[in-house]
């Protein structure tokens, strides 16, 4: 084999490398820290739970997780959260109205 295509090989593997490390960056921190921290902010939960994220499977540990949980709404009289299925605040003992968006 020439000279070249020992270079041409070597740069094919170095961009193939690239890639796969592109690939394993998007999948393994990228795409699960986005889903979770945008599942967090709709159900109202404190986004910071994606810190899990930094390792790999915990990402999509805490966005699985996230994603079973029951949406919360703040209580109108003290700001207290609750899930959505209270109808009466467990923290004033305040009447919640719900309204669903
Ligand atoms: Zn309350």
């Amino acid at each position: 084999m020439s000279e070249l295509a020992h270079v041409l090989l070597g740069l094919l593997s170095v961009l193939l490398g690239l890639v796969l490390v592109g690939f394993a960056i998007f999948f393994l921190w990228v795409l699960p820290i986005t889903l979770g921290v945008r599942c967090a902010r709709r159900k109202n939960y404190s986004p910071t739970w994606m810190w899990f994220g930094i390792h790999p499977v915990g990402g999509w540990i805490a966005f699985l997780v996230l994603s079973c949980l029951t949406p919360r709404i703040a209580c109108p009289n003290c700001g207290g959260y609750v899930t959505v299925n209270f109808r009466i605040c467990p923290y004033c003992q305040g009447a919640i109205l719900i309204y669903f968006q």
